[in-house]
């Protein structure tokens, strides 16, 4: 906090449109919080806009990130949400956390432009130390399920790849799934069964029958999904996770070729489970589930096939947001 006059904040993200330093008011003529150029700080100032205390003090702030900007990996969440905690140091709210994942979620609605659900900004509040989460998106409820094996590990492979779309296709995707839940006379997709989607399949256009069909599938392969990491049977997991992307591929059509790449190249390898695609896809990242003692080999594999170059991490589930004594 400072005493000084407004708000500055830099960000160290050499990948961040310029400038990298913006200086603006908290209080000033009420549209010093608009969106507009650079764009990375309208996360910021969207986080601020939807802050849920009152009186946030003047502030200079620092934003310093290893996570890789627009690489499918939530990097816009990880910014909102840290963002957001940085805030509670200042003036705390009151520290309930679904609000945060709310607001966090609004920030990207209203200054990034982007209709986005409420996954990202999930995982980064709630998410616990040696455990995968089940978000239930309608009911906002969430369940931790362990996966803190130590012989297994996951790759993210960022494939560097960023195919420049229009940027309508998320909200294409969002609108093609509104209209076959209410041509079927659904409110959500998940009131949706197989079997009526197939009855209704004569009247849909074969494209959103395509879209719809990979969500309803999709949500019935998360719930399989918890159920085999709950049972440690990390084989059926990878085939979901494999059969997720197929149908991201196939359905959705929100891959591309070089994520199929190397998708199809971690599975050449012997003890990797699954690996799909994850973020918005066409470009991005892949994860890939696999044992630990198979980690050198699946990357030099991956690294021989894949025809760019892709940069690698090896993770495990780590702690969501928290502060850090420095
Ligand atoms: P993803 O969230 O998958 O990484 P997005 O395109 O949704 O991709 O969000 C990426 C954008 O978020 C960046 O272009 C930038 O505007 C902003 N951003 C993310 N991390 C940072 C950071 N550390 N500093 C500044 N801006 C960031």
């Amino acid at each position: 906090p400072t005493s000084g006059q407004g708000v500055t904040v830099v960000t160290a993200a050499e990948d961040a449109d310029e400038p990298r330093r913006v200086d603006f008011s908290l209080t000033g003529d009420g549209c010093s919080l608009s969106p507009g150029l650079p764009r990375w700080a309208n996360y910021v100032k969207g986080v601020i806009q939807h802050y849920r205390a009152p009186g946030l003090p003047n502030f200079r702030a620092v934003v310093a990130s290893s996570v890789p900007l627009g690489g499918g990996l939530s990097s816009s969440a990880s910014l909102e949400v840290a963002f957001y905690t940085f805030l509670q140091q200042l003036k705390p709210d009151n520290g309930e956390k679904l609000g945060k994942v709310l607001a966090c979620q609004q920030a990207e609605h209203t200054h990034a432009g982007v209709p986005c659900g409420i996954m990202d900004q999930f995982v980064s509040v709630f998410a616990r130390e040696g455990h995968a989460l089940l978000i239930d998106c309608r009911s906002l409820e969430a369940t931790s399920v362990p996966l803190a094996d130590p012989s297994l590990v996951i790759l993210i492979t960022n494939s560097n790849i960023k195919h420049s779309l229009t940027g309508s296709e998320y909200p294409t995707r969002r609108r093609h799934c509104e209209q076959a839940a209410s041509a079927l006379g659904k409110e959500s997709l998940r009131d949706v069964t197989i079997k009526e989607l197939e009855e209704a399949k004569e009247k849909l256009d074969d494209v959103i029958y395509r879209r719809a069909r990979h969500v309803i599938e999709e949500i019935q392969r998360t719930v399989q999904a918890a159920e085999a990491l709950k049972k440690g049977s990390y084989k059926e997991f990878g085939q979901l996770m494999v059969e997720s992307h197929n149908s991201l591929r196939d359905l959705y059509e929100v891959s591309c070729k070089e994520l199929d790449e190397l998708v199809s190249a971690a599975m050449e390898v012997e003890g990797v489970f699954g690996s799909r695609m994850t973020g918005g896809g066409f470009g991005g990242s892949t994860v890939t589930l696999l044992q630990a003692h198979a980690i050198d080999e699946a990357i030099l594999h991956i690294q021989e096939k894949y025809s760019g170059t892709p940069t690698f991490y090896v993770t495990t589930p780590s702690e969501g947001s928290r502060t850090l004594s420095l």
